[in-house]
Protein backbone atom coordinates (compact mmCIF):
# COMPACT_ATOMS: atom_id res chain seq x y z
CA UNK A 1 0.00 0.00 0.00
CA UNK A 2 1.21 3.68 -0.38
CA UNK A 3 0.17 6.78 0.05
CA UNK A 4 0.38 9.98 -2.03
CA UNK A 5 1.76 12.31 0.51
CA UNK A 6 1.56 16.37 0.12
CA UNK A 7 3.59 17.41 3.50
CA UNK A 8 5.04 15.67 6.21
CA UNK A 9 5.98 18.75 9.31
CA UNK A 10 6.37 19.18 13.02
CA UNK A 11 4.40 21.72 14.52
CA UNK A 12 1.42 22.29 17.51
CA UNK A 13 -1.78 21.07 16.97
CA UNK A 14 -3.78 24.57 16.56
CA UNK A 15 -7.24 22.80 16.63
CA UNK A 16 -9.48 20.87 19.19
CA UNK A 17 -9.34 18.36 22.22
CA UNK A 18 -5.23 17.93 21.08
CA UNK A 19 -5.02 22.00 20.62
CA UNK A 20 -1.41 22.98 22.37
CA UNK A 21 -0.17 18.98 21.84
CA UNK A 22 3.44 18.95 19.46
CA UNK A 23 2.38 16.56 16.12
CA UNK A 24 3.68 15.75 13.27
CA UNK A 25 1.31 16.55 10.58
CA UNK A 26 1.03 14.01 7.56
CA UNK A 27 -0.95 15.53 4.76
CA UNK A 28 -2.51 13.45 2.38
CA UNK A 29 -3.17 14.24 -1.35
CA UNK A 30 -6.34 14.24 -3.05
CA UNK A 31 -9.73 15.41 -1.96
CA UNK A 32 -13.37 15.56 -4.24
CA UNK A 33 -15.30 17.25 -1.28
CA UNK A 34 -14.97 21.21 -2.81
CA UNK A 35 -15.67 23.05 0.35
CA UNK A 36 -15.55 26.59 -1.58
CA UNK A 37 -13.72 28.34 1.67
CA UNK A 38 -10.83 25.44 1.77
CA UNK A 39 -7.62 26.81 2.66
CA UNK A 40 -5.51 23.73 1.13
CA UNK A 41 -7.22 23.67 -1.92
CA UNK A 42 -3.63 22.81 -3.59
CA UNK A 43 -4.22 19.39 -1.88
CA UNK A 44 -7.61 18.48 -3.92
CA UNK A 45 -6.02 17.09 -7.26
CA UNK A 46 -3.33 13.86 -7.31
CA UNK A 47 -1.65 15.17 -11.06
CA UNK A 48 1.08 12.86 -11.93
CA UNK A 49 2.89 16.11 -13.01
CA UNK A 50 3.23 16.70 -9.90
CA UNK A 51 4.49 13.37 -8.34
CA UNK A 52 8.09 14.52 -6.78
CA UNK A 53 11.06 12.59 -4.63
CA UNK A 54 10.14 11.86 -0.99
CA UNK A 55 12.46 14.64 0.62
CA UNK A 56 10.64 17.26 -1.00
CA UNK A 57 7.67 16.88 1.14
CA UNK A 58 9.89 17.02 4.35
CA UNK A 59 9.24 20.33 5.89
CA UNK A 60 8.30 21.78 2.50
CA UNK A 61 7.12 25.05 4.43
CA UNK A 62 4.72 25.94 1.78
CA UNK A 63 1.75 25.36 0.13
CA UNK A 64 1.70 23.27 -2.93
CA UNK A 65 -0.04 20.90 -5.57
CA UNK A 66 3.55 18.42 -5.19
CA UNK A 67 3.40 15.13 -3.41
CA UNK A 68 4.89 12.03 -2.79
CA UNK A 69 3.92 8.40 -2.71
CA UNK A 70 5.48 6.58 0.63
CA UNK A 71 4.30 3.11 2.02
CA UNK A 72 3.86 3.08 5.65
CA UNK A 73 7.24 1.86 6.70
CA UNK A 74 8.84 4.76 4.94
CA UNK A 75 6.62 6.91 6.43
CA UNK A 76 8.09 5.94 9.97
CA UNK A 77 11.17 6.28 8.23
CA UNK A 78 11.28 9.88 7.58
CA UNK A 79 9.70 10.67 10.55
CA UNK A 80 12.52 9.01 12.09
CA UNK A 81 15.26 10.67 9.65
CA UNK A 82 14.18 14.26 10.27
CA UNK A 83 14.49 13.82 14.08
CA UNK A 84 10.75 14.97 15.19
CA UNK A 85 10.26 14.43 18.85
CA UNK A 86 6.40 14.82 18.79
CA UNK A 87 4.47 11.48 19.70
CA UNK A 88 1.41 12.51 18.19
CA UNK A 89 0.18 12.37 14.87
CA UNK A 90 -2.40 14.00 12.65
CA UNK A 91 -3.52 12.40 9.62
CA UNK A 92 -5.08 14.77 7.42
CA UNK A 93 -5.23 16.19 3.89
CA UNK A 94 -7.13 16.65 1.60
CA UNK A 95 -9.59 14.07 3.13
CA UNK A 96 -7.15 11.33 4.55
CA UNK A 97 -9.74 8.76 4.63
CA UNK A 98 -10.02 8.72 0.69
CA UNK A 99 -7.34 5.75 1.29
CA UNK A 100 -7.00 2.48 3.68
CA UNK A 101 -5.07 3.71 6.85
CA UNK A 102 -5.12 0.50 9.09
CA UNK A 103 -1.39 -0.34 6.93
CA UNK A 104 -0.27 2.88 8.25
CA UNK A 105 -1.48 3.04 11.38
CA UNK A 106 -0.47 -0.18 12.58
CA UNK A 107 3.30 1.12 11.66
CA UNK A 108 3.02 4.18 13.37
CA UNK A 109 1.82 2.52 16.55
CA UNK A 110 4.47 -0.16 16.42
CA UNK A 111 6.56 2.77 16.22
CA UNK A 112 5.45 4.50 19.39
CA UNK A 113 3.08 6.77 17.90
CA UNK A 114 -0.61 7.78 18.92
CA UNK A 115 -3.02 8.42 15.90
CA UNK A 116 -5.46 11.36 15.45
CA UNK A 117 -7.75 11.74 12.04
CA UNK A 118 -9.41 14.95 10.69
CA UNK A 119 -12.05 13.78 8.48
CA UNK A 120 -14.92 15.48 6.97
CA UNK A 121 -16.89 12.30 7.84
CA UNK A 122 -17.86 11.12 4.24
CA UNK A 123 -15.60 8.35 3.46
CA UNK A 124 -15.78 4.86 5.41
CA UNK A 125 -12.98 4.93 7.90
CA UNK A 126 -10.64 2.27 7.89
CA UNK A 127 -8.58 3.21 10.92
CA UNK A 128 -6.72 1.26 13.77
CA UNK A 129 -9.18 0.57 17.10
CA UNK A 130 -6.89 3.35 18.50
CA UNK A 131 -7.06 6.28 16.18
CA UNK A 132 -8.68 9.37 17.22
CA UNK A 133 -11.24 10.46 15.17
CA UNK A 134 -11.99 14.41 14.50
CA UNK A 135 -14.96 14.62 12.11
CA UNK A 136 -15.48 18.03 10.81
CA UNK A 137 -18.51 17.20 9.05
CA UNK A 138 -18.47 19.18 5.72
CA UNK A 139 -22.74 19.35 4.77
CA UNK A 140 -23.93 20.18 1.09
CA UNK A 141 -20.96 20.92 -0.23
CA UNK A 142 -20.08 21.41 -4.30
CA UNK A 143 -18.36 17.75 -4.29
CA UNK A 144 -21.77 16.04 -3.68
CA UNK A 145 -20.77 13.92 -0.34
CA UNK A 146 -23.25 12.48 2.63
CA UNK A 147 -21.84 12.92 5.68
CA UNK A 148 -21.66 9.43 7.09
CA UNK A 149 -23.75 8.25 9.84
CA UNK A 150 -20.85 5.51 10.88
CA UNK A 151 -18.20 8.02 10.32
CA UNK A 152 -20.63 10.52 13.14
CA UNK A 153 -21.14 7.56 15.26
CA UNK A 154 -17.27 6.28 15.26
CA UNK A 155 -16.05 10.40 16.01
CA UNK A 156 -14.48 10.63 19.05
CA UNK A 157 -14.69 14.88 18.42
CA UNK A 158 -16.63 16.53 15.77
CA UNK A 159 -15.44 19.58 15.13
CA UNK A 160 -18.16 22.33 13.12
CA UNK A 161 -17.00 25.48 11.26
CA UNK A 162 -19.37 28.11 11.87
CA UNK A 163 -19.97 31.56 10.49
CA UNK A 164 -23.77 31.86 10.72
CA UNK A 165 -26.59 30.50 12.37
CA UNK A 166 -27.29 28.69 9.42
CA UNK A 167 -24.02 26.93 10.06
CA UNK A 168 -25.16 25.76 13.34
CA UNK A 169 -29.06 24.86 12.61
CA UNK A 170 -27.02 22.24 9.99
CA UNK A 171 -25.02 20.99 12.70
CA UNK A 172 -28.35 20.11 14.72
CA UNK A 173 -30.15 18.63 11.83
CA UNK A 174 -26.78 16.53 11.59
CA UNK A 175 -26.89 15.40 14.85
CA UNK A 176 -30.32 14.37 14.71
CA UNK A 177 -30.20 12.21 11.80
CA UNK A 178 -26.86 10.85 13.07
CA UNK A 179 -26.15 10.83 16.65
CA UNK A 180 -22.95 10.59 17.90
CA UNK A 181 -21.48 8.33 20.55
CA UNK A 182 -22.32 10.19 24.02
CA UNK A 183 -18.87 10.47 24.92
CA UNK A 184 -18.17 12.54 21.98
CA UNK A 185 -16.87 16.54 22.38
CA UNK A 186 -18.68 18.93 20.33
CA UNK A 187 -16.91 21.93 19.30
CA UNK A 188 -17.42 25.38 17.07
CA UNK A 189 -14.76 26.72 15.02
CA UNK A 190 -15.20 30.07 13.81
CA UNK A 191 -14.24 30.56 10.17
CA UNK A 192 -11.42 32.52 9.55
CA UNK A 193 -11.37 34.32 13.00
CA UNK A 194 -13.96 36.12 11.76
CA UNK A 195 -15.51 38.68 14.65
CA UNK A 196 -19.20 37.67 14.47
CA UNK A 197 -18.24 33.81 14.13
CA UNK A 198 -16.53 33.91 17.21
CA UNK A 199 -19.29 35.77 19.07
CA UNK A 200 -21.85 33.77 17.79
CA UNK A 201 -19.14 30.01 18.59
CA UNK A 202 -18.64 31.60 21.75
CA UNK A 203 -22.32 32.56 22.78
CA UNK A 204 -23.68 28.72 21.31
CA UNK A 205 -20.50 26.89 23.24
CA UNK A 206 -21.52 29.00 26.57
CA UNK A 207 -25.50 28.06 25.72
CA UNK A 208 -25.18 24.43 24.51
CA UNK A 209 -22.38 23.12 27.23
CA UNK A 210 -19.98 22.50 23.95
CA UNK A 211 -16.14 23.63 23.53
CA UNK A 212 -14.65 26.45 21.61
CA UNK A 213 -11.75 25.60 18.70
CA UNK A 214 -9.96 28.80 17.75
CA UNK A 215 -7.04 27.79 15.68
CA UNK A 216 -4.20 28.69 17.59
CA UNK A 217 -2.02 28.12 14.50
CA UNK A 218 -3.34 30.83 13.02
CA UNK A 219 -3.70 33.01 16.06
CA UNK A 220 0.31 32.39 16.31
CA UNK A 221 1.45 32.92 12.65
CA UNK A 222 2.66 29.15 12.66
CA UNK A 223 1.86 26.40 10.00
S1 LIG B 1 -12.94 18.33 2.99
FE1 LIG B 1 -11.21 19.49 3.79
S2 LIG B 1 -9.61 19.36 2.19
FE2 LIG B 1 -11.57 18.72 1.26
S3 LIG B 1 -12.37 20.58 0.33
FE3 LIG B 1 -13.27 20.45 2.39
S4 LIG B 1 -11.90 21.62 3.74
FE4 LIG B 1 -10.79 21.21 1.81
Amino acid sequence: MLYPINEIFQTIQGEGLFTGAPAIFIRLQGCPVGCPWCDTQHTWELEPQNKVAVKQVINKGAAAPTWAELSAEQIVQALIDAGYTAKHIVLTGGEPAMYDLRPLGEALEAAGYRLQIETSGTFELLLTANTWVTVSPKLDMPGGYLVRPDCMQRADEIKHPVAMQKHIDALDNLLKRCPPKASTSISLQPISQRPRATELAIETCIARNWRLSVQLHKYLAIE
